[in-house]
């Protein structure tokens, strides 16, 4: 069985591409949250239906719809937003969940990171001479 955390994982991998609106929507929390704001999901809706002279109220119903956003957002709450973080690669950005001190989605986002880093020394070094 996966864990939390690779759950959260599979999920930031489809916020990182964006395909689906539920996708794009967990994006957008998610970025929200990390900003400090609050966000609202419309997370149930009440059913009451007729039984002879009753009225009853049924279990409380997830809406379909925002089922996708409400499993990201728990995920998100038990593994710990200091888990969550974005890959520091300029032009990537791309959210992940990290091990101790990771900053980067990949370890050649790493290695590249480091390179330039790296080549932009070289470049200021040769520049100064
Ligand atoms: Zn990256």
């Amino acid at each position: 069985m996966q864990s939390d955390r690779e759950r959260l994982q599979a999920r930031l991998v489809g916020v990182n591409e964006g395909k689906s609106t539920a996708d794009k929507r967990c994006g957008q929390f998610l970025a929200a949250i990390m900003n400090g704001a609050t966000v609202g999901v419309g997370v149930r809706v009440m059913k009451f239906h007729r039984e002879g002279d009753r009225l009853v109220m049924d279990a409380q119903a997830e809406i379909p719809e925002i089922a996708s956003e409400v499993e990201f957002l728990t995920l998100l709450m038990n593994v710990g937003l200091d888990r969550v973080r974005r890959c520091l690669l300029p032009g990537c950005g791309n959210w992940f969940v990290a091990s101790k001190g990771q900053k980067f989605c990949t370890l050649q986002h790493g290695n590249r990171y480091s390179y330039e880093v790296w080549r932009k020394r070289q470049k200021k070094g040769r520049r100064g001479r």
